[in-house]
């Protein structure tokens, strides 16, 4: 099987060839951090315009990369959902468009399970049942993968995740946002103090596996404006003393965000293993993952718990087209794929896209365990 992957659910256009032996033929990911950093944020009229200007040169550069044509793929997959609806239709567009003209099979893919499933890839040994950390801009999920598409939510964000908590604190802290929030935080809290000011942890008093990083990020805000940090002033103009603590912020919101998911992980294994005692696996994906400090905490709470931390390489975490390409070759196996949509479908067409699309169902024990 050889499967394109196609991803356009946030402000990365990205795509991929993989083969089923788990072999990457190409990938390319065309990121629009830059236009991000300069007008502060996603609007997503202007994230699709930029999704619809790159779309075809991405997945032709990916096609030619594989030294493959249309003609040589088995499949097409493609994110429908979660995310903004506007992005996912031009990667849905282009992913039908190629399946209808060289009458493919399609499969469309939740961004999140992507994330997850993306481990197996990496780690051949990495079998059902396994638990997963999902920590991105938009998601904070702690889920027990049971089988392919058998999931139970352990927890989520109740507000914002902890990727929104990066970005906001590393734009209020005048930072080089041309990549994203989160590896500029990283690389500062390396130069500051992780215990100078204690920022509260969010949630202690609940006993659930649910996550908040909104009052984070407002401790942040409130550190920043009381210390008199001027975001206007980049990081790289910035005084000795003056960046000196911005680091010392930097280092204490990574370690108090961090330590949020590690309390909230001790107990969703322990969960977790009431349903399932053969775990072995506990999986960290999505943006945040790429951080090495939290990878780093992350794998002592799990080898704590005498599971083995499975973390793809930095470039799987972040959005790409290879997790997409490998979960549909996971999907595509097992028979679960859409016929070939017809090679004349209206530009107009009413797709299957899923916004908003949680991603199994809630662990129902939750709500009493938490008392
Ligand atoms: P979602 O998966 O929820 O839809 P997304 O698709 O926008 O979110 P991902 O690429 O999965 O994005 O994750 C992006 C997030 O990861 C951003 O918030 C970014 O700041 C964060 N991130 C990336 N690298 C790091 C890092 N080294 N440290 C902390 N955060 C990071
Ligand atoms: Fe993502």
């Amino acid at each position: 099987l050889v499967v394109l992957g196609i991803e356009t659910s946030c402000d990365d256009t990205a795509a991929a060839v993989v083969k089923s032996n788990g072999e990457i033929l190409s990938q390319v990911v065309s990121s629009q951090a830059e236009l991000l950093a300069k007008y502060g944020g996603v609007a997503p009229k202007m994230a699709e315009e930029a999704h619809s200007l790159v779309i075809d040169q991405v997945v032709q550069e990916t096609l030619d990369k594989a030294n493959l044509t249309e003609r040589d793929l088995s499949a097409v997959a493609v994110t429908i959902g979660p995310g903004l609806s506007l992005c996912l239709r031009v990667g849905v567009r282009k992913a039908r468009k190629i399946a209808g003209c060289f009458n493919l099979p399609i499969i469309g893919i939740h961004h999140m399970e992507a994330h997850a499933l993306v481990a197996r890839l990496m780690e051949r040994d990495l079998q059902f049942p396994f638990m997963a950390l999902l920590i991105s801009g938009g998601h904070n999920l702690l889920i027990l993968a049971r089988d392919l598409g058998q999931y139970i939510q352990l927890g989520t964000t109740i507000d914002d995740a902890i990727g929104e908590a990066y970005d906001k604190s590393a734009k209020w802290l005048g930072l080089d946002l041309r990549r994203s929030g989160g590896p500029a935080i990283e690389e500062l809290a390396r130069e500051g103090d992780a215990q100078s000011i204690k920022f509260s942890i969010p949630m202690k008093q609940h006993k659930d596996c649910n996550f908040s990083y909104a009052g984070l990020k407002t401790q942040v805000r409130l550190a920043i404006e009381s210390q008199k940090i001027n975001a206007e002033i980049p990081i790289s103009s910035a005084s000795t003393q003056d960046r000196s603590s911005r680091a010392d912020i930097a280092a204490s919101f990574q370690r108090v965000a961090v330590l949020h998911l590690e309390e909230r992980c001790e107990r969703a294994i322990q969960w977790a293993k009431k349903m399932e005692p053969s775990l072995k696996y506990m999986v960290v994906s999505g943006g945040v993952a790429s951080n090495q400090y939290v990878r780093t905490q992350l794998d002592q709470v799990v080898k704590r718990s005498n599971l083995q931390l499975v973390c793809p390489p930095p470039s799987l975490c972040t959005d790409n087209g290879v997790m997409v390409a490998w979960t549909g070759i996971e999907h595509f196996r097992m028979g679960r794929f859409d016929p070939p949509p017809p090679a004349d479908e209206p530009e107009d067409f009413v797709y299957d896209l899923r916004p908003r699309w949680p991603l199994g169902e809630e662990y129902a024990e939750g709500r009493s365990e938490a008392r």
